[in-house]
């Protein structure tokens, strides 16, 4: 017979396996549960890796303090992840471009703020307003349309693929059991606590339970009688392939963006869709990316677009994680609603997520302040 895990994490996308990671540096064993034929493949496979939220001056202080700690951690983190297990997250320091938006007043303020909380080398510029002429210096592929521009020179991106499976192989190796076909279909409780979870291959129990469910979060909780405003949203990307280099930064405009990965792929990125758990793909969704990439980048026009996927973001209000304790049960830890951040905020959530199961005295995360549920 197997050795019962201290904790049981229900979903191994980035948000349940970061937190397996904090645990496992802490000594506790754990179990990750996965409905999938692997974990890492929804909207952990899906995103695109930025390790800054898009106009992230225009989020509440909660997203600001989660990204500060990726900010600061991520070049560690891949570089360790490398390290233990020969796959390589592709962690690159690509630089940040956002184009022709006139919010310069919020966007100083915030980097000023962000640059000193990361403490930001001052000699060099975390945030700088440039005009054409460093917009086509910095990134000559640019269509010359642009006049103005925001560039944040440290900015860096994973390539979420080999981040998952780097991440998955270091577990492993770290003794963390992540069991695929294992869909959770309920919490058994008594006396205030969560004692066992049916699931697909059977009924599975440790002292401690983290929910990191993503999208299907929200409909997991129904059953213990609480309803969290996390809901899925569709995020379709295409992916361009050119020659390693041709494009260098990642590129935000109106809403749309670029990422180029080292070795010449270029994802163009992404539609915000209600629909439901619908993951589809859709002409119009291909039409609009492709536009919008041509717009910026002129020379994909002639690129052959390769690949298009759809993934299911947790969609949260104001874009908030909710890391926080049941109200009912005090050994269910809830870590969602990442919604368009999980990679960058994934470090501080799970550090908060893993504080809160190691220290059962601890009550909320210091982060999370509101509470975000309404009972049933
Ligand atoms: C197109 C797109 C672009 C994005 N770009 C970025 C970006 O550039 N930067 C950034 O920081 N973020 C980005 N994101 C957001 C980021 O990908 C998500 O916030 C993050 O992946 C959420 O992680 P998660 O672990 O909560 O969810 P998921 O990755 O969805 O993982 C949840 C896991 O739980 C499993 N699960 C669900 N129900 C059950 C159950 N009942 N039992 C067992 N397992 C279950 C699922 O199968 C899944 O594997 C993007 C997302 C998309 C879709």
């Amino acid at each position: 017979m197997t050795a019962k895990s201290d904790t049981i994490i229900i979903g191994g996308g980035i948000i349940g396996l970061l937190t397996a990671r904090e645990l496992i540096h802490a000594g506790r064993s754990v179990t990750v549960l996965e409905r999938n034929n692997g974990a890492g493949l929804e909207s952990s496979w899906a995103g695109g890796g930025i390790l800054m939220p898009l106009y992230p001056w225009r989020y509440p202080d909660a997203v600001t303090a989660l990204s500060v700690i990726g900010h600061k951690e991520y070049p560690k983190v891949a570089a360790d992840l490398y390290k233990a297990t020969g796959v390589n997250p592709e962690y690159v320091r690509s630089g940040h471009l956002i184009l022709d938006t006139d919010e310069y007043e919020q966007a100083s303020r915030w980097a000023r703020d962000f640059s000193r909380k990361v403490s930001h080398n001052k000699k060099a510029s975390f945030f700088s307003r440039i005009g054409s002429k460093d917009i086509s210096r910095i990134e000559p592929e640019l269509s010359e349309n642009f006049l103005n521009a925001f560039w944040f020179p440290t900015i860096g991106q994973v390539r979420n693929p080999c981040m998952m499976k780097s991440l998955i192989k270091d577990l492993i190796l770290k003794g963390v059991k992540i069991i695929p076909h294992a869909s959770v279909e309920k919490f058994n409780t008594s006396a205030g606590k969560v004692v066992s979870v049916e699931t697909s291959i059977g009924t599975k129990s440790a002292e401690n339970y983290l929910l990191a469910a993503g999208a299907w979060s929200a409909t997991l909780l129904e059953g213990t009688g609480i309803s969290l405003d996390i809901e899925p949203v569709r995020g379709q990307m295409i992916l361009f392939k050119t020659e390693p280099g041709r494009l260098r930064r990642i590129i935000l405009n109106n809403r749309k963006y670029l990422i180029p990965r080292k070795d010449g792929h270029v994802l163009a990125g992404s539609t915000l869709e209600y629909v439901g758990f619908n993951k589809e793909v859709t002409d119009s969704a291909y039409q609009d990316l492709w536009r919008a990439a041509v717009n910026m980048v002129p020379c994909l026009e002639h690129a052959p677009v390769i690949k298009q996927w759809a993934g299911l973001r947790p969609g949260s209000k104001h874009g908030v994680p909710t890391i926080d304790r049941h109200p009912e049960f005090d050994n269910l830890i809830i870590c969602s609603g990442h919604f368009r951040n999980g990679v960058i905020l994934g470090l501080g959530s799970a550090r908060l997520a893993a504080d809160l199961v190691k220290n059962p005295l601890a009550n909320k995360s210091k982060i999370n302040t509101e509470s975000p549920y309404s009972i049933l």
